[in-house]
């Protein structure tokens, strides 16, 4: 089986586990391994499992899935996908079919589904100096190009400082799903950290 669960998770409650790799299939062989030493160990790139094997699998889990939070009834299921770059390129987001399914499977079990993949809006306030805010806030949150305008509207000299932080390399400039965004250069600032 390479979909199973929902089983017990440290960090999310519960989980629904993918094993898109056979049993004792690993790059290590560590002494803790609660499955023992790997039996075949091996750092060679490869597929295990056709992918339309796997979304097979994960297509009945996630029926199964869907009448547990039924049994649950919880007051809001919440459905969210990113509505900013990840920071790891390859991260693909949810497309709005398959959130649209998912909201159809919840929705037929008589659950209350909101969808979290709207965009947010431009609302950021300042206080203090406006290259800090202005940092602080992307360290943790990219901006669209339209949201740091406004940011930068309240400063007569807001684009100027924008354009020294992206010319010292603590802002990157970034393209995702057709629009602009700024985010703080984080290895840059890990580096003038250490
Ligand atoms: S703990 Fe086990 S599964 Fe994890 S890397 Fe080590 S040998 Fe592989």
């Amino acid at each position: 089986m390479k979909v199973f669960g929902p089983v017990p998770s440290r960090r999310l409650g519960r989980s629904l586990g993918i094993n898109n790799i056979p049993p004792k299939v690993c790059s290590y062989a560590c002494r803790y391994c609660q499955l023992g030493s790997a039996l075949t160990m091996t750092t060679t790139r490869r597929g295990f499992f056709a992918p339309d094997e796997i979304a097979a699998e994960v297509a009945i889990k996630l029926e199964a899935l869907g009448d547990f939070l039924a049994s649950v009834r919880p007051a809001v299921c919440r459905l969210s996908s990113p509505t900013r770059p990840p920071a790891c390129a390859d991260v693909r987001c949810c497309d709005e079919e398959h959130l649209a399914a998912a909201t159809a499977l919840l929705s037929e079990r008589g659950l209350d589904v909101r969808l979290l993949n709207a965009y947010e809006g431009n609302d950021f306030v300042r206080t203090g100096d406006t290259r800090e805010a202005l940092l602080s806030i992307l360290s943790v949150h990219p901006m669209r190009d339209d949201a740091v305008r406004l940011f930068l509207d309240r400063d007569e000299r807001g684009q100027e400082k924008l354009r020294q932080a992206i010319d010292d390399g603590d802002i990157l400039i970034t393209r995702w799903r057709g629009a602009t965004f700024y985010a703080r250069n984080l290895r840059k600032a890990a580096g003038s950290r250490g």
